[in-house]
């Protein structure tokens, strides 16, 4: 195929191609953090009973314009949308989870049996301003929960987020909560909003004055400070909620204090997406500026019906990755590094069959080993002196040693990298892995 470079900013004026803006690589070592939150999600879901669901990255663009609303920041100018040259199909790049987890769930008519918990991780793509916490490729993990109408369930899901926190390390997360009540609700409000704004059409910026009569609702959702007072000010959907919405809301709040959960009621919170309803919340922090929001979810009850299943209700939230990753750093939370427990010094390349049959068995045991391997070709295996600078470079707590010596004799040189005085200790080879195995009991 041939692809004209001509316009396209990823490549230099060097003829180098960089990667495409707003999306990151994820390098070592910053990238063990990932795995690191990923692992501790896995459990936690594992804990809460929450089965992983792993859909396409493609979509077809109509799930998303169904799904999301056509009047939403991600549907009107987001998404990352093309057709396939090869049969003129409209695809898209997913923005957020949601919409593809339903269209799996009724496309293998997964509810016939009953609810589901669901989870996933992994990159949505949305047409953003690059900045701090708000990439054109970012990642999130989403947990769903589908074919349970109770307000318990809500309640479990923001549990299941918060417990997250708490595995994590992370402190200082507050819980917005709010209800959208239920679409004749927001019908009434629906009027009185736009009587509302109508009263102040002077001060609505381009894309509330276009939502005015589409989708006023989300102009409660404007990132616009111009309009902060404007917004504070307008009538307030959980004054046109009915008795059965206020007491779903009523018994998530009930079982948040029950667990001890700490929540605030933002009555402007609406959410970007229109397929919530009931149910809305959000974990916020101060401390990540203007991109302070880590996890939203809500109540949608609509959107399996929407997306052509048969109606069942379903809760869900998704978190930013990035974001979380970030306020573990800025907390102090974030792991170190983790290093291999053992360099494997290799005076010369004699001893490398004699190696190889010494740490295949340490690491099918569980040891980390790091072997020693020269970067330049036809120059042997380098120093002593310059194998010691880099097993000590490598974080390792002992280097294993096999010299030409030892290994005549059957032996390797265990050597301490971390207690100062480098003590250093013979092992027949035989003996090794028990030596690893007490190494992996001590910390
Ligand atoms: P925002 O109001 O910040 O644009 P949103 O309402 O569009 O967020 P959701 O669609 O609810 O966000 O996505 C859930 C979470 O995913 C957000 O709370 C945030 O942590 C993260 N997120 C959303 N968009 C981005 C992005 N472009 N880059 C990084 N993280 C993002
Ligand atoms: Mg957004």
């Amino acid at each position: 195929m041939r692809v004209s470079t001509e316009n396209n900013k990823t490549v230099t004026k060097a003829g180098k191609i960089k990667a495409i803006k707003g999306m990151n690589d994820i390098l070592p070592p910053h990238s063990a953090q990932w795995e690191w939150l990923e692992d501790k999600v896995r459990q936690l879901m594992a804990r809460f009973a929450y089965q992983n669901i792993r859909t396409p990255i493609l979509e077809n663009t109509g799930l998303f314009i169904r799904g999301l609303g056509e009047v939403t920041d991600i549907v009107e100018k987001e998404m990352y949308s093309f057709e396939d040259r090869l049969n003129g199909e409209q695809l898209t790049l997913r923005p957020e989870s949601t919409a593809g987890v339903v269209r799996a769930v009724v496309e293998h008519t997964m509810l016939y049996e009953g609810g589901k918990r669901l989870y996933y991780m992994g990159p949505m793509f949305r047409h953003e301003r690059p900045q701090r916490g708000r990439y054109r490729q970012f990642h999130q993990i989403g947990a769903e929960a589908l074919g349970f109408p109770g307000a318990e369930v809500d309640a479990e899901l923001i549990l299941l987020a918060d417990a997250l926190w708490k595995e994590l390390g992370l402190t200082n997360v507050r819980l917005e909560l709010n209800s959208l009540g239920q679409p004749e609700e927001r019908k009434a409000h629906r009027a009185a909003l736009i009587t509302y704004f109508e009263a102040h059409a002077d001060q609505l910026d381009e894309d509330a004055s276009r939502r005015l009569h589409s989708n006023p609702l989300r102009i409660l959702d404007t990132k616009n400070p111009a309009m902060k007072d404007l917004v504070e000010a307008a009538p307030r959907l959980l004054d046109f909620l009915g008795e059965a919405s206020l007491a779903h809301l009523h018994t998530v709040q009930s079982i948040l204090d029950a667990a001890g959960v700490a929540w605030q009621i933002n009555p402007r919170l609406v959410r970007g997406m229109d397929y919530y309803n009931l149910t809305v919340f959000e974990f916020i922090t101060e401390q990540l500026g203007s991109q302070g929001t880590i996890c939203g979810g809500g109540r949608y009850d609509g959107l399996i019906e929407q997306i052509g299943g048969k109606p069942a209700p379903a809760v869900g939230w998704a978190l930013g990755v990035e974001r979380v990753l970030e306020l573990l750093k800025e907390q102090g939370a974030a792991p170190s590094p983790v290093a291999p427990d053992v360099y494997a010094i290799l005076p010369s390349a004699s001893v490398l069959p004699a190696a190889f049959r010494v740490l295949q068995p340490l690491r099918a045991q569980g040891t980390s080993v790091q072997m020693h391997t020269p970067t330049q070709a036809g120059e042997g295996m380098g120093s002593m002196k310059s194998q010691f600078k880099k097993a000590d470079a490598s974080g390792a707590r002992y280097a294993l040693i096999f010299g030409e010596d030892e290994v005549s004799r059957g032996c390797v040189t265990v050597k301490s990298l971390r207690d100062g005085q480098g003590q250093q200790q013979e092992y027949a080879m035989a003996q090794v892995s028990e030596w690893a195995a007490i190494l992996k009991s001590t910390p």
